[in-house]
């Protein structure tokens, strides 16, 4: 099986409504297939969370640094930055529907955990590619896999999580996204390292927890079947139409943008 994927580079056209598979939406198959179905089968889009929009507004902030760092080397001076991430909270913070906290502490914790991105990540980081988009084939599947890159330096590729509990190096090694942007590293001959920029929020306030992989050959291998694998579960879930709830006890369930038209749950 190893060596059967290649590597393509963006096309001049949009090409992002073609069909194909994401990490995020493999993420999502493997965590629920009802919660797959609602988003990819019926096309239903659920509101983000307020920690969802928090992680996103701080990324816009990243990349609003590292997009001119890529030319000029420096980083933009900490208000510029901590500015482009109250903007972008603005901006995205009418599309949260379930809050769990007030907008006030969201947005503080948007620029408290800028800050720590600031100080603490982006500093060691001198970008090569922000928000880099790819298209990986192989012969194993019947669908190319698309995913953005955050940060690709000489070095590694860069992912920022934002979350409230430390991921460990069990997590990242079999992490999907991880699995699948070191594939598409190795078949365009670039640094086959991949660090996690963790973002933790504590009640104390952010601590960043940097982790990394390094991809092997084994892993690769492993990568293609497992996208192999959820392509044909996807196909055999259109044909009959049952899809596999996640366990009720499940975060999952807990925190799922489906959860009033779940069939599975009564609340
Ligand atoms: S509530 Fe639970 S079982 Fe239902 S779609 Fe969401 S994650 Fe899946």
């Amino acid at each position: 099986m190893s060596g059967e994927f290649e590597f393509v580079w963006p096309t001049a056209f949009d090409e992002s409504e073609r069909e194909h598979l994401s990490a995020s939406s493999i993420n999502m198959l493997m965590r629920c297939e009802q919660q797959y179905a609602f988003r990819y089968f019926e096309g239903l889009k659920a509101p983000p969370k307020a920690a969802m929009v928090q992680g996103s507004s701080v990324d816009d902030a990243a990349n609003f640094n590292f997009r001119q760092k890529i030319l000029s080397g420096s980083d933009r001076p900490l208000p510029e930055v901590l500015d482009a991430a109250a903007t972008s909270f603005e901006r995205r913070k009418d599309e949260i529907e379930d809050w769990s906290m007030s907008p006030g502490a969201a947005k503080d914790g948007v620029i408290a955990m800028t800050q720590e991105h600031h100080t603490s990540i982006a500093p060691k980081v001198q970008p090569v590619a922000v928000q880099e988009e790819f298209w990986l084939y192989s012969g194993e599947w019947d669908l190319p896999v698309l995913g953005f890159k955050d940060v690709r330096t000489s070095t590694e590729t860069r992912d920022l999580k934002t979350t409230t509990r430390t991921k460990s190096q069990k997590d990242l090694e079999s992490d999907i996204q991880a699995g699948i942007y070191l594939l598409a590293s190795h078949a365009s001959q670039e640094a086959e390292r991949f660090v996690w920029d963790q973002i933790v929020q504590l009640k104390n306030g952010p601590k960043v927890a940097e982790l990394e992989r390094i991809g092997t050959q084994a892993s690769y291998d492993i990568t293609i079947r497992m996208v192999a694998v959820a392509e044909q579960r996807i196909a055999q879930m259109r044909e009959s139409g049952i899809f596999k709830p996640a366990d009720p006890s499940h975060w999952a369930c807990g925190y799922c943008g489906y959860r009033n038209i779940c069939p599975y749950i009564h609340d």
